[in-house]
């Protein structure tokens, strides 16, 4: 870990009443104060820490869905989680794909306050199979997995207290043949569904899914089938965060793992840098072996980190909730 990262915390509600009173004052009456609040500040999230976390969560290898990589690369995110005290598991459940039946499996974090309402923070970690034996798939998927990682440090020391964060670390979004029922989306259709059947879909405030945000020509296109409410609200953060001209909104749909959730219900929110390429709309490093690790950025992946924050603390601060 590099030391550049700094904690910060933002104080929202009362602040810190009396910190600078000159005490004549009668103290507050501690027992009727409503508490504070404390959140992470966006500006606690550094882009060389999440490229850190990238360039380590690579070093594992391919971890195309159903082979030993992704296996090792599930491991390594559970490990990685808990060495942060956070709560942990593996999800592993078997599937008939085009390419045979396969093992997948969801890694999911939990912070804050279980039983309440849930905000849903996801990334897929498998690659796409078939591209080559170089492949890396840096910014797809590990770019959005590393700024994961790093949003579980900096989210970990500051648990909400009224509400659930779980960090889902999907398997199996990559299809083999084309996307399909029995092909691609796995992991974020299987908690889709364990959600509903659970009871708990009616509790989500959100879902938000990160996926190829490391692109140093940063130009998130929020896709057409995105719950208006989150899409307003991703704006509203990044115009807070000064970049709001690098989000937009997309009149194509996308299918990706926000779509089981979106499908089923559920407010849903993916942000998505659907071009990536040597020039603009050329897109030629996605799901090739010029996805590599040199072609992300730090700057990128710090901007989509404290957007992602400044996001989740205005989410949590709604007590109405995002319109379905
Ligand atoms: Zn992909």
């Amino acid at each position: 870990m590099t030391g550049l990262r700094y904690w910060q915390v933002v104080a929202v509600g009362l602040g810190l009443p009396g910190l600078f009173c000159s005490c004549r004052q009668s103290p507050p009456d501690i027992a009727t104060s409503p508490p504070s609040i404390v959140r992470a500040a966006p500006a606690s999230l550094n882009g060389l820490a999440v490229i850190e976390q990238v360039r380590r969560f690579l070093e594992v290898g391919p971890r195309d869905a159903g082979t030993p990589g992704a296996g090792r690369a599930a491991g390594y995110l559970l490990g990685e989680l808990q060495r942060l005290g956070i709560r942990a598991e593996i999800d592993e459940f078997k599937e008939v794909t085009p390419a045979g039946r396969k093992v997948f499996r969801n890694v999911i974090g939990r912070i804050g306050r279980s039983g309440g309402k849930i905000i849903v923070l996801g990334s897929h970690y498998d690659t796409k199979s078939g591209i080559g034996a170089k492949f890396q798939g840096a910014n797809d998927s590990g770019s959005s997995t590393g700024l994961l990682l790093e949003l579980a440090a900096v989210l970990k020391t500051v648990p909400p207290q009224e509400t659930e964060i779980m960090f889902a670390f999907f398997d199996g979004e990559e299809c083999n043949v084309s996307y399909s029922r029995n092909d691609g989306l796995h992991g974020s259709r299987r908690l889709a569904q364990m959600l509903v059947e659970s009871g708990a879909s009616g509790n989500v405030a959100g879902v938000i899914v990160l996926d190829m945000v490391g692109d140093r020509d940063l130009t998130i296109c929020i896709p057409h089938n995105s719950t208006p409410g989150l899409c307003s609200a991703v704006f509203a953060a990044a115009h807070e965060e000064g970049v709001r001209s690098k989000f937009s909104q997309s009149r194509s749909e996308v299918l990706d793992d926000h779509v089981p959730f979106f499908n089923a219900g559920m407010p849903a929110l993916d942000i998505i840098d659907f071009s990536y390429g040597s020039a603009p709309e050329l897109n030629d490093y996605w799901h090739t072996e010029a996805d590599t690790i040199d072609k992300l950025s730090a700057k990128s992946l710090e901007e989509v980190g404290r957007v992602t924050i400044r996001l989740l603390n205005n989410l949590l601060e709604n007590k109405k909730g995002v319109a379905r």
